[in-house]
């Protein structure tokens, strides 16, 4: 600025010094003339340049039209350089808010962050589709109008966020979400919604299971225990108290089946996935018929047709278990004098084992819901034929950890179509 200054003055002396011999000798007017030409032309001189920089403030561009002259050209040199450097970091800051906000996105978690009166600053995708926001349109909204569920604004306005709010989704049937909020930059917070259906589910099937059990097995107790009740207080002849221990013996019976399925379904669910060790179906097949025909006392004809072809590959024990299972239910539910028939298909695309019965066939709406443990759809009838309700959890349990799954074709009245439709790996000697 010195440097400037002290040209600028020397400028001025230098067109004095010009000026002031021609005053002195020639004429006064014309020194004063000549030294107001050289102000004029030093003022053009500044105005020209300093309105190039005006010009250019206006639309900053990077580019080599930014040239001054003399001094000017240090200036715009510094300025282009500035611009530079300034454009370089905020690339540089685009560049990470935008790694932060993908990152934010990827998030399996749904995020919000929300300023100090609960207005929402950004939500990644999660949390648009857990909560139904939309952060184009809603940016700046407060979230509880958005989120309309009065125990979410109460807890917002409790703000005691020591445990977080589940909140049922009122917009996606059975949603179940577990929602933290985090305090962030003084009065901000951050939201962070968690899907807990799969959790939630798993908790509920586990206390109805504990229910379920201890329903089952207090039955029998119960009448057991209302026996032992009368054996003690009544003086019963032989043949009554032989009835009444017949009694007892089928109620215990019952308990140790139902004990026995639970075991079953506990060793299927705790042992390590099945190897592929080669499960050799004519025998199995032969040995599911001759249990079949002794289970049914010879009240049913029972078919096996299969045409020997192809063997599976898994746990034998299971497998037999699961097959065991669909053909001990077909004896039971169908009447004396109807029809079972096995079927065993092996090709290149898999393997189907099905079990045909001319039972009492099941209606539509019980079908989706009979692999649930203790799921029967006539309670006393199951009770009656021994069953237990776990006959075909085990099956689907059993089958899915061979990669097959379960087709159910019944229609009431007709009977019944149980097949196990396994993958091509789980198949070999087709
Ligand atoms: P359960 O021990 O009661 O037989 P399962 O899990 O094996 O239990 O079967 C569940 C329910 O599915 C049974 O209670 C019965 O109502 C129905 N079911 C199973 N297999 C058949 C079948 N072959 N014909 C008709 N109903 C069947």
């Amino acid at each position: 600025m010195r440097a400037q200054l002290v040209r600028a003055s020397a400028l001025i002396v230098g067109a004095a010094v010009v000026a002031w011999p021609l005053g002195y000798f020639a004429a006064a007017w014309a020194g004063w003339a000549l030294f107001s030409v050289g102000l004029v032309a030093q003022l053009l001189f500044q105005l020209r340049n300093f309105s190039r920089l005006e010009r250019w403030s206006r639309d900053p561009v990077l580019d080599a039209s930014l040239e001054g002259e003399g001094d000017w050209d240090n200036v715009f040199g510094r300025l282009y350089r500035h611009e530079k450097e300034m454009r370089g970091v905020i690339a540089r800051r685009d560049a990470e808010i935008r790694m932060l906000i993908s990152a934010a996105q990827a998030l399996t978690d749904g995020v919000v962050l929300l300023d100090r009166h609960d207005n929402i600053l950004f939500c990644n995708h999660t949390a648009e589709d857990q909560l139904g926001l939309r952060v184009a349109v809603d940016r700046g909204q407060a979230v509880v109008n958005l989120v309309r569920q009065p125990e979410f604004a109460a807890y917002l306005e409790g703000e005691d966020f020591s445990k977080p709010l589940t909140l049922r989704s009122e917009r996606i049937k059975d949603l179940v979400l577990s929602i933290y909020v985090v305090p962030y930059a003084e009065n901000n917070r951050l939201m962070q919604v968690k899907d807990v259906t799969q959790s939630e589910r798993l908790d509920r099937m586990r206390r109805d299971f504990v229910a379920n059990v201890s329903h089952e097995l207090r039955t029998p107790l119960t009448v057991l225990g209302g026996f032992i009740e009368t054996l003690q207080e009544i003086a019963l002849d032989r043949d009554e108290q032989a009835h009444y221990l017949q009694l007892m013996g089928e109620q215990s019976k019952r308990m140790l089946t139902i004990v026995q399925d639970l075991l079953t379904l506990s060793s299927i669910e705790a042992s390590p996935p099945p190897t592929y060790e080669t499960v050799d179906m004519v025998t199995l097949l032969d040995k599911l018929r001759r249990d079949a025909e002794a289970l049914s006392g010879g009240r049913h004809r029972v078919f096996l047709d299969s045409d020997g072809c192809g063997d599976l590959r898994g746990a034998e024990v299971e497998l037999a278990s699961a097959f065991g299972n669909l053909l001990s239910n077909a004896v039971r539910y169908t009447p004396s004098g109807g029809s079972i028939r096995i079927c065993w298909r092996a090709d290149a695309a898999g393997a189907e084992f099905a079990v045909e019965d001319s039972g009492i066939g099941i209606e539509p709406a019980h079908i989706p819901r009979l692999t649930e443990r203790f799921y029967r759809v006539d309670r006393g009838r199951s009770r009656d034929v021994g069953g237990t309700g776990l006959g075909l959890a085990i099956v689907k349990h059993a089958l899915s950890r061979h990669q097959a799954r379960l087709d159910i074709r019944s229609e009431p009245g007709q009977g019944s179509r149980f097949a196990a439709v396994f993958p091509p790996s789980r198949v070999i000697g087709v």
